[in-house]
């Protein structure tokens, strides 16, 4: 099905001013992927004044090239949701600081200070952490290059766009085997690598996977490096026991060594769980006072567009409450 094409409105994204160190902002929002744009939309719709600190819009949205579960479109072009997600932000006049990291993150009496990689330092009556998460790359040749072109960290996003074709998992946990599942349930043929000796998932789970033909396992290898000229097209893979590498030819490689999320600027602050995750409410606070977390960042399980917009709406509407019932807005 054809939709129809999207072009931004680039006079719009021209004039998002610069946040003020000056200013005591009622809200300020750490990143810019869904979570906090979807923070930053209901939060200028109740009038606060806020502030967006970010090192680029869209996130990882902007890592993969089709969105299949985003509501309301069959199909849609990861760039152009991410486009529109920002020309929506940007019709509203919110101060915006982009290309820019938070640092470090205090709490000075009732008022939140982000010090950034530009210097300055910004200060709010509440603060929302979206900054999201990275997935533990792989780190060898071709990943970067190929990232959406074949190279992919999501499974139940991406699964699907490799219906009928081979894939290279890398990864021997719960993780990489879920993806094996996710991945055969479209009739894909698999190939699991894992570098540590001896799989790591849960037992019931290797049973499922390992008793499908359409899967080969390689046990104690090591992803050597991705090839393809605009697509993946083979990963040479390298027997840890015997040296010896292998070419094998493939039309994607799933990447599930684990994520990190960003959260180096506020882990002292805020209560994290084991995986360094912000863990919060239903509403969304944190165990800091007037702090709240939203999207991938946080310990709310599966990570996905519409988990994280939800949630940044729900964390600007706990902020507005947070100040109302301070009698602070
Ligand atoms: C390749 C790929 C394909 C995917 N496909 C899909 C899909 O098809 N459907 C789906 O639902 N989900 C998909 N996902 C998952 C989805 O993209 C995430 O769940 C979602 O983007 C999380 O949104 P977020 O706002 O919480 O975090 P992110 O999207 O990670 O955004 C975090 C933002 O914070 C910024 N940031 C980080 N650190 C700092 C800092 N210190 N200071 C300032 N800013 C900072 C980042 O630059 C970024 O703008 C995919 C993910 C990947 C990687």
């Amino acid at each position: 099905m054809d939709f129809p094409s999207f072009s931004l409105d680039t006079s719009l994204l021209e004039e998002a001013r610069e946040p003020e160190p000056e200013a005591t902002y009622d809200l300020l929002i750490l990143g810019g992927g869904p979570a906090a744009m979807s923070a930053a939309v209901y939060a200028a719709r109740k009038m606060m004044n806020l502030a967006v600190i970010t090192k680029d819009f869209g996130g990882q949205v902007r890592e993969t090239s089709e969105v299949e579960n985003w509501l309301g479109f069959q199909s849609i072009n990861a760039k152009d949701l991410a486009d529109r997600f920002e020309e929506h932000v940007k019709g509203f006049d919110i101060a915006v600081s982009l290309g820019t990291a938070a640092t470090e993150v205090n709490k000075e009496g009732d008022t939140f200070k982000v010090r950034t990689d530009s210097g300055k330092i910004y200060s709010s009556r509440t603060l929302i952490l979206a900054t999201g998460k990275r997935h533990r790359p792989l780190n060898v040749p071709g990943e970067k290059e190929l990232v959406g072109r074949g190279v992919a960290y999501c499974a139940t996003c991406d699964a699907p766009l490799f219906k009928g074709k081979k894939v290279v998992v890398a990864g021997g946990g719960n993780s990489a085997f879920t993806t094996a599942v996710d991945l055969l349930k479209v009739g894909t043929e698999v190939t699991l690598v894992n570098f540590i000796k001896g799989w790591q998932a849960d037992e019931a789970l290797q049973q499922r996977v390992k008793e499908t033909s359409e899967v080969s396992l390689l046990d104690y290898h090591q992803v050597v490096r991705i090839e393809g000229k605009g697509r993946v097209t083979a990963v040479v893979v390298k027997n840890r026991e015997n040296e010896k590498e292998e070419r094998l030819d493939t039309d994607g490689v799933f990447v599930e060594i684990g994520l990190l999320p960003n959260n180096e600027s506020f882990r002292n602050l805020v209560e994290l769980n084991e995986h360094g995750e912000v863990i919060v409410d239903c509403s969304c606070r944190t165990s800091v006072e007037g702090l709240f977390g939203a999207g991938d960042v946080t310990a709310v399980p599966h990570k996905q567009i519409v988990i994280a917009a939800g949630e940044g709406a729900k964390a600007a509407l706990s902020a507005y409450d947070y100040l109302i019932n301070k009698s602070l807005l």
